[in-house]
């Protein structure tokens, strides 16, 4: 075991602070990873806060994990020690259902296991995520990256990044395609850019003025004020599809409003209070709603190496893990532009 050093929350209500717990030793098949840089996720303050009702505490958040390989198992095929890598959201699964068998491991018919606030598959130890100084992982689920990108900026593309490029690719966006993405946050402005680098005509749809100029230096074509109810009225069955990353409670009828013939609402953000809707919204124009989850392993690596390729990192401010409980509340203002990322070396 090696005692790790990091921040936790150790219940829904007071602020994140210096806590240390035991990492297991490299098994075979383990690749241990001295964590550089962790995004800061909204999906972090849901489970710190308990907004989903199924938190474990202690819990040390984060999973959006960028750092070196410092050890390897003997089993090991992937990596070598000193090689960049990447965890996300996803640590482990069955490995041997129809979905793991596709790669798609975070629809595990027996459930994937999250980087932290979840069991391991040993059904006692409790994994604890990337606010911390290293992680243990099996290799299947560590990615390799770029040596050419900025790595702070890479941190993000491990949740906000896969969990907007893998609903896109399903739903086949491409040159022509009028694409409308909710939020401009984490999520939101890595959605942006891959609707813009697929080719779509990409509006933002968002509550705040003052994220006009950054949604056209992100590469947005439009931009549409969701409080504005005549700007929202002639936008009426305008888009082929909408990538919904909202975190807070709304009603889920505003958007598909905006939904032409056959159109679809990609929902990824998740709220505490399950969105209501409208049976009408959602016959009108054959509409229809589609949820995703991250992407697995296969995806996952196919889009850091797409980022790569394309030269695509997340916005980013960096913080040091002082500063943690602050980067809350300035996302729960809708304050951030468009990723905390902790520099781990504070810690
Ligand atoms: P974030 O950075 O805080 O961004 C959320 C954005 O939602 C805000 O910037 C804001 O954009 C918009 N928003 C907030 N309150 C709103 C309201 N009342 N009405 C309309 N828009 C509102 O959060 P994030 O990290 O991108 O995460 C977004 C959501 O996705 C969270 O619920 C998170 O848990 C979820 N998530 C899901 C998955 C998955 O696998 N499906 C993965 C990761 C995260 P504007 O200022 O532009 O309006
Ligand atoms: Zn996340
Ligand atoms: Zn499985």
């Amino acid at each position: 075991m090696s005692n790790t050093k990091a921040y936790a929350a150790l219940n829904a209500k007071d602020p994140l602070a210096p806590f240390q717990f035991d990492r297991r030793d490299v098994r075979p098949g383990d690749v241990q990873v001295e964590i550089l840089y962790c995004g800061v996720c909204h999906s972090d303050i849901h489970q710190v806060r308990d907004e989903w009702d199924e938190s474990i505490y202690p819990m040390v958040p984060g999973h959006e994990i960028v750092g070196r390989v410092s050890k390897v198992g003997n089993n090991v095929k992937k990596f070598k020690v000193g090689d960049l890598a990447g965890v996300g959201v996803m640590v482990d699964s069955c490995r041997t259902c129809k979905n793991c068998k596709k790669e798609m491991e975070q629809y595990c018919v027996d459930g994937m296991t999250g980087t932290y606030n979840a069991y391991e598959r040993d059904g006692v130890t409790v994994a604890q995520g990337g606010y911390s100084s290293m992680i243990v992982t099996d290799e299947r689920y560590v990615y390799h990256i770029s040596e050419k990108l900025d790595l702070a900026g890479v941190a993000p593309l491990l949740c906000a990044g896969i969990t907007t490029y893998s609903p896109l690719r399903y739903a086949g966006v491409t040159s022509g395609m009028k694409v409308g993405v909710v939020g401009l946050g984490g999520l939101g402005h890595m959605g942006v850019k891959f609707a813009v680098s697929f080719g779509a005509e990409v509006t933002l749809i968002s509550t705040s003025p003052s994220k006009q100029k950054d949604a056209e230096r992100l590469g947005a074509h439009k931009f549409l004020l969701s409080t504005d109810e005549k700007q929202m009225k002639d936008a009426d069955s305008s888009f082929d599809v909408i990538l919904n990353t909202i975190s807070a409670n709304h009603n889920y009828k505003k958007y598909l409003d905006l939904l032409d013939l056959n159109g679809k609402m990609l929902v990824v953000g998740l709220p505490s209070e399950h969105p209501k809707t409208s049976p009408f919204a959602l016959i009108k124009n054959r509409r229809s709603i589609t949820g995703s989850m991250i992407g697995g392993t296969k995806e996952t690596q196919e889009m850091l190496d797409y980022c790569a390729e394309k030269n695509i990192v997340a916005d980013v401010e960096v913080i040091p893990i002082q500063q943690i409980n602050e980067a809350y509340e300035r996302m729960i203002k809708n304050d951030v532009r468009y990723r905390f990322v902790i520099d781990m070396k504070t810690l």
